[in-house]
Parts: C-alpha cells; structure tokens; sequence
C-alpha cells in the first residue's frame, strides 16, 4: 500500500496558513512551506520551482533535495520532467521518473536515490509560472487524492507568490512575477486624446480575499446556492429572448446552459471545497484547470468552450459575492477601463461622466467599441496585447488615443510628460474649434459638406459643437444595443422624434437597423454563425423578418411628420433588395396615410454601399434609391478579405492602397453618370489625408465623428482641390501597398494642412 497523505489536503491548507502567517524572512519561510507539504504528503523530496524571465525554472526552495542547489539550480523550460509540467500545464505522476525519457539528471540536487515523481504545475490566470513537486525513494504511482491535493496548494501557492502575501515579490526581481513594474505598451490609437488616470478592469477576475475555509460545510452549502442562483439565472437569460435560434447556434446556446447544469464541474467544485478551500477558492481552482486544458486544445471549437466555461465562473463568483448580474460597477472618478475586449453596449453602459479612456487589447479602428469610443469623445487605445493581465485596479495608466501609447504603473516623469501632452491637447482642441462657424470650402472655391456620424442622443450636442452641416449616419442599432430589452415603436418614435428636433434644421440621414457581424443585441438570441461578417446582417434581417424594418419605419415616419425623412439602408447587395425594402417602406407610408396619420413631407430612401456587389451596379439604383452613402468600413473589409475586428488582419491594407483610390474613383465616375447623390460615411471620412484623396477623386461629402471635422475642415480649408485631382489621378495607376507617404509629402509641399 503506498502511503497517504498523512493528515489529508484540509489539515495541509491550515498548516500553510500557519506558515503564511508566520514571521520571517520570504525564504525562511517557503523553506517552511515545503518542509510542510513534503510531511504532509508522506514525501521525502518537495521542491518549488518558479519561472525567471528569459525562460528560466529555477529551485527557489526543496525539502530533502541538496539545500545547496537552492537558486543554483536553473533549467530551461523544455528541459526534465519539471519542463514537462510546464509544456503541458497538466499533473506529471511517475512511479519511477528516472526511466521517463525526460528525465534530466541534476547530480547537485542529489536527486538519485528518488524513484517516484509527482509535479503539478502552479498556475495562475491561464499561465503556468511555476511547479510544485514531490519524490519519494520508492517506485509508487501517487493516487488521485494526492494529486488534487498538490494541485490545491499549487493554487494556493500561486496567489500568494503573485499577491506579495508569502514574500515580497519584488525580491524576484523579474517582470513576469513582480507586479508593480511599469509597463509599456504599444497599441493602436483608436480615438484621439491623452489620459492620466487609475486602472478599472472591465470583468474583472472577481478578487478571491479568502482561500482557505474556516468551514467546509458553511462553504458547500454557499457553492451549492451559488450554483442553484446560477443555473436559475442562466435559464431565465436564454428562455426570455424573442429572436428564434435554430439549428447550430440553438446547439450553442444548448451547450452553455448544458454547462450551468454540468454535474461533473459541479463535483469538481464540491470536492476542492471538501478539500479545504473556500467556494471561491473552489470556483477558480477548477477554472484554472479547465482553462489551461481547454487553451491548449487544438480544437478550435473546445478552445472557444473556455470562453464560455470563463463566462460561467465570472458569473457564479458574482453571485457568491452576492451579485447575480453583471451591474456595471460605479467608476472612481478619472477612470481607465483595461479589458481583453469590450462591446459597444458595454461602453455606453458607464456612461462617460467618470471615464476618462479605454484600453483594450482586441479593438480595431472600425470596431464598434472604437467607433463609439470616438462617439463620446473617450480617447481608445485597442491592440495592446498583455495589458489586461498586467494591470491591476488601482493602478495608475497613462494613455494616448492618437499615438497608441500606453504606460502602466508609469514614474513620475512619464506622469508628467502625459499631463503637459494633455494640456496640448485641449490646446489643439480649442484651434479647431476656431474654425468651426468657417465654411468647408477650398482654397478654389469648392464647398465639401462635411457631416457628422451619430447614434444616441448623447452625440447630438457635438452637431453644434463641431459645426457639421447634419447627420450623414444616423446608426439606430445603439439605440437598440444599450437597452436591456427591444425598444417598443412608441419609444423608438419619440426617440427619433428628439434627434430630429435636436438637428432643428439639419438633416438627420437615419439608418435602419444595423444588427449582425459584430453588432448582436444583449438581450435577442442570436445564431451563431461560422462568418457572421458575411452572415445574416442589415437589410437581410430587415427582409426576413420585415416587422422590425417595418415597426422602425413607422416610428421613423411618425417622427418626421411634417418634414423630409432620410432613411438608409445598411448593407445592400443588389438592385432587387433595395427595391424589396423599398415596398415595405411604401407599405408603411400607406399605412399612415390609411389611417390618416401625420406624414413627412418628403421621404428619401438611399443605400449604403458596403458590398462590392453594388459597385457594379451602382448606374441601376440611382434609378431606385435617393442617394447612396459609402460605408467604407464593411466596404474595404470586403474588398480586402478582411476581417474588421481581428486586429490580426485589421491593419494589414492601408485605406490609401491603390485599389482603393480606383475602387473610389469608379464609382464617383458611376455616380456622376447616374446623376444621383454620393457620399461617404466610413472612418476613412475623418482622416485628413484621406479625406484629401476621396475629395481629389470627386467625393464632395463626407460623414464622420464629429471629433474629425475640425481638422478635415482645416485640410479643405489649406488644399487648392484642382491641384490636388491631377496629383490623386497620377497616383490610381501605382502598385504601392500604400499611397499615404506620396499623398503626405505631396500635402507637404502643397501646405496642406494635415493634423
Ligand atoms: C461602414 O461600414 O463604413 C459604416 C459606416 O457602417 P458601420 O461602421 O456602422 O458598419
Ligand atoms: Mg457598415
């Protein structure tokens, strides 16, 4: 019979709370945490092995190995069996190691006389930054209880080096362990502004204070509710929705709760409780473990399942700490938002009083969060790998919406640095505001309209702010995105019945209902779909489910009762859908005038032009719509083969690529054959510099965030556009992966302003 351990897992967490909270030096007492362990275990060797940087393992403290080899001993991380705990963040038991091929003899540890191997690794937060092991002389295979049980001092262990609770962690004196280094990083600048401000992490890993259970009965029971308000809560989120989900993403969604109800997670929980640890403790400890199985799964599908096993755990540590739902969190003031991602919805749910900028580690320019980032004026710094693991609440950041820059834990000259880069900022602000009563009109005389780019009311006071000549994209998906349920058509009525008084005399363009792609309601079921860029979108949902484009005309059409109503359609891909809705929107004004209701006096109807598709009939639907708006966001990312929100691919084809400029100019010259009304409402709008070049290709309106227009006005303001048209139609024949440095030196020489 092998030994067991000696006084089971409860009796060793005790033990090591004893010790953490004894006196002496960090190294006195991990010395004293593994003479513990190894007696507990009935083992003859423990040993810790945490990581250095450069990939290093090294001994930081052993029971019944040489104590000489403590710190001497340093391998690389593919090296021995501690190597192989590390490659495979999984439990490595042998009852005789030296045979496993792994085996890397250390003859300063004098390790030969140990047959029997067990080393789990030490995990924290997905990654593996340590191993914890235990030898015995005889060749015995540890059981299935002693495993889980080094696993749960593995995690105990793994907070309190991470947490500074066992010994200072700065004594380490490397970056992957020491919290409190300052950080850099370069990301992309997603919304123009400069911040200094103190770190709020968006989900964040909900803190666990307590680890080990003062009572496990008390800590079952509290799993146990927790467990039952989850699945509650659960049931009720997937079966309250209205949107029908078939097929597949019925399967999903099936899975997820599958996985609320999950017997076995559940018995993993109960039994890291009855191993001592608090419910809490419980949750992440068997998180950590299904996270690090789950990532490392060549399966793309089972890694997705981390996600969603994430989600749970976050969700059942909330309603341990007595809040079911996700309350968005009442901010400190001067607040920096730091998470992996985040949804627009999301965003608008802190509201902007207390936040001063965003960073996020998966954002592009034309991601949704970006662009209501840009919406309410909060400087977004997106692609910035790392920075969610690094910062910790609290933390003081420093970040430039223009440059990209992001500085964690920044000293007192960088501090410094960003607050005079701030007070530049307000500066410049103020130098574009100069010119915002001064028409958009170039140097030869030719007025651009310049529009601005809207979607709740919070964008309306910038219409006056920033001087644009009206709305030119209305998205009224955020009004539906930040709501907790589908707005009813009184409530969308008088909601854009507000907008248009807002405009006074200005036009508003609204678009309809924009969902699909990376725009999917919190509270409607959604099918999940393998491209949903290429998916069920825009005006295929209108045209299948043609009571939502028809409620929200309706209330479009009540609204604007005795003046023009520009409506757009998202996403048309030929003639016949455009003509499709088209009926459906003449439906409705019959609707109202059956019933004698209160009509604009005037309806236009334009489409977006996103799909390629519709470039090559662009002459055929001037016939049919009013004007037609590029969305050059979807439009490139289709050209492109793109994906907009993978940061990947996001920035791979510069917007100024040669495609582009011919892709523009055929379809101006189409337009203009047409005779119809052309603009363009994608980001690329808002860029000086390309702005220059879309109105150097006859483009003579633009829609943009409103944060934009002042500078796009100072470049129309300094440019000579005939100049300009015979320089732009030089460069459509050039193979460059990008135009933009020929486009800036030739603004340069011209003294075109370009800021
Ligand atoms: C676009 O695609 O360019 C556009 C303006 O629409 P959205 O960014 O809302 O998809
Ligand atoms: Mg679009």
């Amino acid at each position: 019979m092998p030994p067991v351990a000696a006084g089971g897992p409860r009796i060793l967490l005790r033990r090591l709370r004893e010790v953490m909270a004894g006196q002496g030096s960090a190294q006195g007492r991990l010395d004293k945490l593994v003479t513990v362990i190894a007696a507990n275990m009935v083992a003859e060797v423990c040993s810790i092995y945490l990581r250095r940087a450069g990939k290093v393992l090294e001994l930081f403290a052993t029971e019944g190995l040489n104590p000489e080899a403590v710190h001497r001993t340093r391998m690389t991380e593919g090296e021995g069996l501690v190597g192989l705990v590390i490659e495979t963040g999984e439990a490595v038991n042998l009852s005789n190691a030296p045979d496993h091929p792994r085996f890397s003899y250390r003859p300063e540890t004098g390790e030969d006389p140990y047959h029997s191997f067990l080393g789990v690794p030490i995990v924290r937060g997905g990654q593996v930054f340590g191993v914890l092991t235990v030898q015995n002389r005889a060749a015995r295979q540890y059981a299935e209880e002693e495993v889980e049980a080094m696993q749960t001092v593995a995690m105990v262990l793994a907070e309190l080096v991470a947490q500074g609770t066992l010994f200072d962690v700065a004594e380490l004196d490397e970056p992957e362990l020491s919290a409190d280094k300052p950080l850099q990083f370069k990301g992309e600048g997603l919304s123009d502004g400069v911040a200094v401000g103190t770190v709020v992490l968006h989900e964040p890993r909900v803190k666990v204070e307590k680890m080990i259970a003062d009572d496990a009965e008390e800590e079952l029971a509290r799993l146990e509710d927790a467990i039952g308000a989850l699945r509650e809560a659960v049931d009720e989120m997937l079966s309250s929705s209205d949107l029908d989900l078939k097929g597949e993403g019925r399967e999903i969604i099936e899975a997820y709760r599958a996985f609320a109800h999950d017997q076995g997670w559940r018995q993993r929980m109960r039994d890291a409780v009855r191993a001592g640890l608090t419910a809490e403790a419980a949750v992440e400890r068997v998180q950590d473990d299904m996270r690090l199985r789950l990532s490392r799964a060549s399966d793309p599908i089972l890694r997705e399942r981390a996600h969603d096993f994430d989600d749970l755990a976050r969700r059942l540590l909330r309603h341990l700490a007595g809040s079911g739902h996700n309350a968005m969190q009442e901010l400190p003031p001067a607040t920096v938002l730091v998470a992996r991602a985040m949804g627009p919805a999301e965003l608008l749910d802190y509201g902007r009083d207390r936040l001063l900028a965003l960073v996020l580690e998966e954002a592009a320019s034309t991601s949704h969060v970006a662009i209501v980032a840009k919406a309410m004026g909060v400087p977004l710094v997106g692609s910035t790998n790392g920075v969610a693991d690094a910062a910790r609440p609290g933390d003081t950041i420093a970040v430039d919406g223009e440059t990209g820059e992001v500085h964690l834990r920044p000293p007192p000259e960088i501090v410094f640095l960003f607050e005079n880069k701030q007070a530049l900022h307000i500066d410049r602000a103020a130098h574009f505001a100069s010119v915002r009563d001064l028409p958009a009109v170039t140097k030869d005389g030719v007025r651009i309209k310049l529009l601005m780019n809207a979607g709740l009311m919070l964008d309306m006071p910038n219409l006056a702010a920033s001087g644009a000549d009206g709305i030119g994209l209305f998205r009224t998906e955020l009004q539906f995105m930040v709501g907790e349920t589908m707005p009813r058509m009184q409530d969308q009525m008088s909601f854009y019945r507000d907008v248009l008084d807002a405009a006074g005399d200005k036009p508003v363009v609204f678009r309809t209902l924009d969902l699909g792609g990376d725009k999917v309601l919190p509270y409607a079921r959604w099918e999940r779909e393998e491209n949903p860029e290429l998916g069920w979108r825009a005006i295929r949902i209108a045209l299948d489910r043609p009571a939502l484009l028809r409620i929200q005309v309706r209330a479009m059409l009540q609204a604007a009762a005795g003046r023009i109503l520009r409506i757009l359609l998202p996403m048309v891909s030929e003639v016949a859908e455009f003509n499709a809705a088209r009926v459906l929107i003449d439906k409705e004004i019959e609707r109202g005038r059956l019933l004698s209701q209160p009509l604009p006096k005037q309806v236009l109807v334009g489409a977006m032009l996103e799909v390629p598709a519709l470039a090559f009939t662009l002459r055929q639907i001037m016939r049919s719509a009013d004007f037609v708006s590029i969305g050059s966001n979807d439009l490139l990312s289709l050209v492109f083969a793109v994906d907009r929100t993978n940061p990947r691919v996001a920035r791979r084809y510069d917007t100024l690529n040669p495609a582009t400029l011919a892709l523009i100019r055929l379809i101006v010259g189409s337009a203009r054959e047409a005779g119809g009304t052309l603009s363009l409402c994608g980001e690329m709008a808002g860029h000086p510099l390309d702005a220059m070049a879309l109105i150097g290709l006859g483009l003579r309106t633009l829609s943009m965030s409103p944060g934009q227009i002042g500078q796009v006005k100072m470049m129309i303001r300094s440019m000579n556009l005939a100049v300009v048209e015979k320089f732009v139609d030089k460069l459509c024949g050039r193979t460059d992966h990008s135009l933009r440095p020929q486009l800036a030196a030739f603004a340069a020489g011209q003294g075109i302003v370009i800021k």
